[in-house]
């Protein structure tokens, strides 16, 4: 089959693998696959220097068998329908694996955001909103948008501003956007919130002992060699958790060039450097790579592509030599990469469970705003008071006594950011259980994408079993 595929067949093509091994009713199936709604947007906005440009961009939203709809708005130039509605497929699908209760929804506006000014960007999101609030595209029941390739939290600001002027009396106001800046009501965690999960997903794969002996590796992080493609958001926390669990991340390419130290890279560093030049190369203890190298097809334990879809192709494949490939972006491999990969042994973690940790944080996010009350606001002190007593009652049995810095540190009690990384770590655990029970049922002869799929379809199937149309 021709690897020229669009996204969305791509991500069909992994459902239809899916559901051939799944016993539901084929229209049902079908009803799942389909998305349900596209919005096309043209809208007139003007720029600094007085002229007026058309910006278009689109919302789709894949799936209705759960309410609101869930999933970010990017702002890339060659975004396209076909992309937002794959995107907003794999969010249906993400969302159903992490246990996430939404269904799948994406955005996109199709601009290059180095082209405009901070002004010129916030005309283009306000305006944006304002049309997807006319077609009522956009609420805390409806349809949820977040931060997504070339957007973050200030976009996010901007939008929950436009919305709450636009219903000024909606108590809940705040709960249609997530991946707000936490004075406008976002939540402790959610900028590492993708990159966290990702490397708790990695975790949890090299945990299970059987697996790594079968690609061979030993189980566990520490001192595995780690690529990583990407040091936007997703890229630079996935590195960051990487390094200080005890891996070696030795390498890491963007646009303009790979770093790289065959003794681990300094995450730090790498960023310090950023923030002070506007680019990673030059960084102190970072080699710069031969222009072109390419950074995928490094010799690495596990590689991390975390910039965008389609990079890893029936072109590359062969030439990828990593042993396990945790997709932090959304779509990073195409179908017939995938079918290359798998059948060398490589271990692929896929991209509807592996990034899923930025839905899993928005989610918790949109369950603040509802509840208009800070995780870990109630309960800190007593949990605090707690420990405290259960200290002095090890004090009085054991006449040991605790200094001032063990008290401190042994009766913490939770803070909303503590909340969250549990919460995640639960999450992303979990469902990697889920999988590989899949898996295991299955015989093991299938691999993790099509078993993520499998619960994805199951679990959907079950909300639409409720509603009694499909045998
Ligand atoms: N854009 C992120 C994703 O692709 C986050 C979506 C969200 O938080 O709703 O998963």
């Amino acid at each position: 089959m021709s690897s020229r595929i669009s996204f969305s067949e791509q991500v069909n093509r992994y459902f239809d693998t899916a559901a051939a091994l799944t016993k539901h009713d084929p229209t049902l199936l079908a009803q799942i696959r389909e998305c349900n709604f596209v919005g096309r947007f043209a809208f007139p906005v003007q720029l600094d220097n007085g002229h007026i440009e058309v910006i278009h961009a689109w919302r789709a939203q894949h799936s209705n068998h759960k309410m609101p709809t869930k999933g970010g708005i990017r702002f890339a130039p060659d975004v396209c329908e076909d992309e937002v509605i794959a995107l907003a497929s794999l969010m249906t699908y993400k969302c159903a694996i992490v246990n996430v209760p939404f269904g799948g929804a994406k955005g996109g506006v199709a601009i290059d955001r180095k082209k405009y000014s901070p002004r010129e960007l916030e005309r283009i999101t306000r305006r944006f909103i304002y049309e997807l609030h006319r077609k009522n595209f956009i609420g805390p029941g409806i349809d949820v948008p977040a931060p997504d390739f070339g957007t973050g939290p200030t976009e996010m600001a901007w939008i929950a501003d436009t919305y709450q002027s636009l219903n000024s009396s909606e108590l809940n106001a705040m709960a249609a956007v997530t991946g707000k800046p936490i004075e406008l009501g976002g939540i402790r965690g959610r900028t590492e919130a993708t990159g966290l999960g990702v490397f708790y997903g990695v975790r949890e794969a090299c945990s299970v002992d059987e697996d790594m002996k079968r690609i061979g590796l030993t189980a566990g992080i520490e001192g595995k060699t780690v690529v990583i493609q990407g040091f936007g958001n997703v890229g630079y926390h996935t590195a960051k958790f990487f390094q200080e669990n005890g891996a070696k991340v030795i390498a890491i390419g963007e646009l303009a060039g790979v770093v790289y130290n065959a003794n681990g890279l300094d995450i730090q560093a790498l960023d310090q450097h950023r923030r002070e030049t506007g680019s990673i190369l030059g960084t102190p203890g970072a080699e710069l790579l031969p222009s072109g190298t390419p950074v995928l097809e490094l010799e690495c334990d596990i590689l991390i592509p975390a910039a965008l879809e389609n990079v890893i192709t029936i072109e590359n494949a062969s030439r990828i030599k990593a042993k396990i490939i945790g997709e932090a972006a959304n779509g990073p491999t195409t179908a017939d990469a995938n079918d290359i990969l798998i059948k060398r042994g490589a271990l692929i973690i896929p991209d509807a469970y592996l990034n899923a940790g930025g839905v899993t944080v928005s989610y918790f996010e949109w369950l603040k705003n509802l509840s208009h009350v800070r995780f870990g606001r109630l309960e800190k002190r007593f949990e605090e008071m707690a420990f405290r007593r259960l200290l002095s009652a090890v004090e009085n049995a054991t006449e040991q006594k605790f200094n001032q810095e063990m008290i401190k540190l042994y009766s913490r009690g939770a803070d909303e950011q503590d909340l969250v990384r549990s919460g995640l770590e639960e999450t992303m655990a979990g469902s990697y259980q889920e999988i590989r029970n899949i898996q295991l049922r299955l015989g093991g002869n299938i691999d993790l994408r099509t078993a993520a799929f499998i619960s994805a379809i199951d679990k959907i199937a079950l909300c639409y079993a409720e509603l009694g149309i499909f045998p």
